[in-house]
């Protein structure tokens, strides 16, 4: 076999490597490669016209024969990359799991794949890969491999040995179901295709006609299907049903407050779409709280339905990539990941809760999924509903500009009560008492009172820990992180002084390390605070924190939840995880210690965020047939974050809201790209940065910086932004003629998020 050199994609921060590989390797296949003295994988992206003069290391092994992801979505990774100015090998393990190694077995000749690619039959090989892209049924044996046998799904497949001459009618069946479906099926489909019972398949085994393996799905066998509601939507949604064109691009907003019937919208689409023998993607936000989503889809579409997220195990993700590569799931639900999950025909894409942050990837490449699951719509050719109750003001601007098709329930759902909304002035409060307020009067009040009618109460803070930080009254100093630069959030559980930023924790000292005066107090309260407060307050109710602290070991989020939701909870304290997923039936009071908290933070989403927040947390209160009542405290309560909570009304926000980022010139009528310098002193990231602005030459951008970037140092390492507004033609003009290092000092985060 000839060897050229090639170019080959490390999932790293490193510019394409190059190795000597087979003549003829296609692009977009998987090699294994030494680097330095550890094995990669990496992607094959084709021949080194002019490769460095150093003697080149040969590729370790090819491990795919053919590119194994879809057409279209090696398109949507190619748009990524340009877009977001990474790699394609990065964005690689978001689609294909770095276990997917796969032993290839015999093609349909019984010939072994392995042996054509070992032969270097690219010709050969890139054939069969165009039929498996066509029709993956086609090769059905093509992802086998010993270590996936053992739990779940078992595939049924005709073994090629000659019919013998009598077969009973029940055994003519499935071998005519068989090879109608090309040889192989799930045992479900074969079943139900054939319309047999399970015992025939055995019979069938030990006369060796046909073959049962394994593959893993360990999910499938943990859901249990629960029983089937489908409902009779009312009118609303039945438009906006209809308003959803299939087999067309197209981008909707479906707006409608949390309960008003938006997953019943979703469900009807997918049926359709399903019954067309076309796919759908469906991504939400957070796993951990999809319980109840799931346990819907599974009733609804059964033995359809994989999830991908990042809080299973290799395996049973293995398992569901292995399932979609094989068109064995028609619905893949997941979260920010999915968006590059490996399913092919989508009929339909569903963004549920599309205003989430954890939408985009705070880690390079930093992707923003809903952004990226309207291009991939784009790309399959199909429609893409986004849902909220509190839109982005992106996609509420792109909705009111006729961009996206808005689509809205405004119907309430029967049996649920508007709650009614409170303030509290804290400075009033403040002026009463004359000392430190947690719990005004009124919210003191009102606990008690929800407590005495034996209904929930939630408190929502958005801070962990007892103080925020530490402060010596004598010469001023706050107690700061030697690492980064913030101050230490003292913990009482565990008498800790702790960063919450590099985990950087301390012994809180008894004088100030400065002066030496014991004059050292905590300041601003957080959730533990709050959490003994009610215990002296009320020390017969039950009383549960979930935040951070408490929540570490894995499912005790949910635990806690499930707690709380059984009655077992009189006081759920807490952060902003308390704010959205689970409905408790006996809640019908919900405080918000501190609701301005969140507009204090340079950042000009605070306002829109804080909005989001207080709307989905007061939409917890009263869900059942018991009315709610939320209490916002605030030292702020003209402001119309806080008002427009108060009333409920996010168009009322919206139209006060976007005139703002108009005149400042944010989005959503401006684009931003942040590019981000870190370095062991603030001279070096800021020089980073100086000269990257020096050298840009391109025309209708606005250049802020290079300034500090809010946290200026986090883990010793010193921060400094620079940040470019502009259309986004300009924008993504900069990517080309400025690329970055792959490795260097600056990096890029497009449409950012978060500016901490
Ligand atoms: P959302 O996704 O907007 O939060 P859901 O679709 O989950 O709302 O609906 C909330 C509840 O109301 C669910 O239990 C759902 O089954 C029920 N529901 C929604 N639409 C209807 C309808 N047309 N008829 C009866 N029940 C409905
Ligand atoms: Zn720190």
């Amino acid at each position: 076999m000839n060897l050229v050199p090639t170019r080959v994609q490390l999932n790293r921060p490193l510019p394409p490597l190059t190795y000597l590989a087979p003549e003829g390797l296609p692009p977009g296949v998987r090699v294994r490669v030494k680097v330095r003295n550890s094995l990669a994988v990496g992607l094959a992206v084709g021949p080194d016209p002019a490769p460095p003069a150093a003697k080149l290391r040969p590729i370790e092994g090819v491990v795919d024969p053919f590119p194994l992801l879809p057409a279209r979505l090696r398109e949507l990774h190619a748009f990524a990359a340009r877009y977001y100015g990474c790699l394609e090998a990065h964005l690689l393990p978001l689609s294909l799991p770095q276990a997917l190694l796969p032993n290839w077995e015999a093609d349909e000749d019984g010939q072994s794949l392995s042996l054509h690619r070992d032969r270097g039959a690219w010709g050969a090989l890139a054939e069969l890969g165009e039929a498996w892209h066509r029709d993956p049924g086609l090769l059905p044996t093509l992802l086998h491999r010993p270590a996936l046998r053992g739990a779940g799904f078992t595939e049924v497949r005709l073994t090629g040995v000659p019919h013998p001459p009598r077969v009973t009618p029940a055994q003519a069946k499935v071998l005519l179901a068989l090879e109608e479906a090309g040889g192989a099926l799930m045992e479900p489909d074969l079943l139900g295709a054939a319309g047999v019972g399970p015992s025939v398949l055995g019979t069938l085994e030990k006369r060796g006609l046909v073959l049962r393996m394994k593959r893993v799905d360990l999910l499938a066998q943990r859901r249990s299907a629960g029983a089937d509601r489908t409902v009779t939507l009312n009118a609303e949604q039945e438009v906006a049903l209809a308003a959803v064109a299939l087999g067309a691009f197209g981008v909707h907003l479906l707006h409608g407050v949390t309960g008003s019937g938006k997953t019943e919208v979703y469900l009807a689409l997918a049926e359709r779409v399903l019954a067309g023998w076309k796919r759908v993607l469906w991504l939400v936000p957070e796993i951990g709280l999809t319980a109840s989503l799931l346990e819907r889809l599974e009733a609804r579409f059964p033995g359809r339905v994989a999830v991908g997220h990042a809080g299973l195990n290799a395996g049973e993700r293995h398992g569901d990539v292995v399932r979609l590569l094989f068109n064995g799931a028609d619905l893949f639900v997941g979260v920010r990941n999915a968006v590059m999950a490996p399913l092919r025909d989508i009929g339909l894409i569903v963004v549920d809760e599309e205003q989430e942050g954890s939408y985009k990837s705070e880690e390079h490449p930093r992707v923003h999924a809903r952004d990226l699951a309207i291009k991939r719509a784009q790309l399959e050719g199909c429609p893409i509903v986004l849902g909220s109750a509190t839109p982005s003001l992106e996609s509420w601007h792109a909705a009111q500009s006729g961009r996206y098709r808005l689509l809205q329930l405004r119907q309430r759902p029967a049996g649920i009560t508007l709650p009614r909304v409170e303030i509290v002035d804290l400075r009033e409060a403040y002026r009463q008492q004359r000392r430190k307020v947690i719990l005004a009067p009124a919210l003191m009040q009102a606990l008690a009172e929800t407590l005495g009618r034996r209904e929930q109460a939630l408190l929502l803070l958005n801070r962990r820990g007892y103080e925020n930080f530490w402060m010596c009254r004598a010469c001023g100093r706050t107690l700061g992180c030697p690492h980064c630069a913030i101050s230490l959030t003292y913990h009482r559980g565990d008498f800790r002084l702790r960063c919450h930023l590099c985990g950087h924790e301390t012994v809180p000292p008894e004088a100030c390390p400065d002066c030496g005066a014991d004059h050292l107090r905590g300041v601003g309260e957080g959730t533990e605070q709050v959490e003994e407060h009610l215990r002296q307050l009320f020390p017969a109710s039950r009383v549960l924190r979930l935040d951070r602290d408490t929540t570490r070991r894995r499912g005790s989020l949910e635990a806690g939840l499930l707690a709380a939701e059984a009655g077992e909870v009189d006081i759920l304290v807490g952060t902003q995880m308390l704010a959205k997923g689970h409905t408790f039936p006996r809640l019908t009071l919900v405080g918000v210690i501190n609701a301005d908290q969140g507009l204090k933070v340079a950042d000009f989403r605070a306002s829109e965020r804080t909005f989001q927040l207080l709307t989905q947390v007061a939409g917890r209160a009263g869900r059942a047939e018991l009315p709610g009542r939320v209490i916002l405290q605030t030292y702020s309560p003209e402001h119309p974050a806080i008002t427009f909570a108060l009333a409920q009304d996010f168009e009322g926000f919206a139209a006060s809201e976007l005139p703002f980022r108009e005149g400042l010139g944010y989005p959503p009528f401006t684009a931003l790209s942040l590019y981000r310098a870190e370095a062991e002193t603030p001279r070096e990231a800021r020089e980073a940065l100086e000269s990257f602005r020096q050298r840009l030459s391109i025309p209708g951008l606005r250049i802020l910086g290079p300034l500090e970037a809010p946290v200026p140092r986090i883990k010793d390492r010193w921060r400094m932004h620079l940040l470019l507004k502009g259309g986004r033609g300009a924008l993504g003009e900069v990517l080309v003629r400025h690329p970055l290092e792959a490795a260097g000092a600056v990096s890029l985060d497009r449409d950012p998020l978060q500016f901490g």
